[in-house]
């Protein structure tokens, strides 16, 4: 336990100070981006080790996995939750119960599911639409670019979801520096409806940096801090 948890503080290290090379390089002050350190796959433990080392965001991607590991931590009130996994609209009524954070919103269904299970749960969510940025490749998730504007109506009128801004997943292949680009452009289209909708969520691991220069208030880093995931199973 202990070895792990000099593990962790190594590897928050490690990226804090890419963070903040990176901040420097962009001209951007290191509060203007939040940390959320993705722990799918790893125990609870390791999230309770990453609470007692200060890290105060923590990302999700499987509701199964994520309901019963949120509901086992003793450091839950010092957190705030983050999901970022492709959501079924049949999961919406469960994420709704115990993220804060929701980031993958990328279709009308799901905006209405999600307001129901909010609504059920008697919670607000805060809410990042998904942009795909791999022009139409399927199975990965994300709205096009041009449906973001509906969506994002969809969101307002909502009752019990708040609008915050947009996230990405820089496409396979792609060069991240360009997908941020578009990211960017589509955030600030997003604005000019939804002014207070200000959060770019983009960034892990291998694309931190050129995330923090296109703009990304928020970074959903794993791997670079927590090792490599343990397998399904
Ligand atoms: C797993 C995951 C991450 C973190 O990826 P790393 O490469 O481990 O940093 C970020 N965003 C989403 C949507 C993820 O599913």
């Amino acid at each position: 336990m202990t070895a792990r948890v000099e593990e962790l503080r190594a590897g928050l290290a490690r990226v804090e100070a890419r963070i903040a090379g990176a901040c420097a390089r962009a001209g951007r002050d290191r509060d203007e981006v939040t940390l959320v350190v993705v722990t799918k796959r790893f125990p609870a433990s390791d999230v309770e080790i990453l609470a007692d080392l200060g890290v105060r965001h923590i990302g999700e991607n499987k509701d199964q996995e994520a309901a019963s590991k949120v509901a086992a931590l003793t450091v839950r009130d010092r957190l705030t939750v983050h999901f970022v996994g492709q959501l079924q609209t049949n999961k919406a009524g469960s994420v709704a119960r115990y993220a804060d954070v929701v980031h993958s919103v990328d279709r009308p269904r799901l905006v209405a599911a999600l307001d129901r299970g909010a609504d059920a749960a008697g919670r607000r969510l805060d809410v990042l639409l998904q942009v795909g940025l791999d022009d139409g490749a399927p199975g990965r998730g994300g709205a096009a670019p041009a449906d973001v504007a509906g969506l994002a109506d969809l969101v307002g009128s909502s009752g019990h979801l708040t609008l915050r801004g947009v996230m990405a997943v820089a496409p396979l292949g792609a060069d991240p520096a360009l997908a941020f680009a578009r990211l960017r452009e589509v955030a600030a289209g997003l604005r000019a409806a939804h002014p207070e909708a200000t959060w770019v969520s983009a960034g892990m691991s291998g694309d931190l940096e050129a995330a923090v220069a296109a703009g990304a208030t928020h970074l959903r880093v794993g791997t670079a801090i927590l090792g490599s995931r343990p397998s399904h199973g």
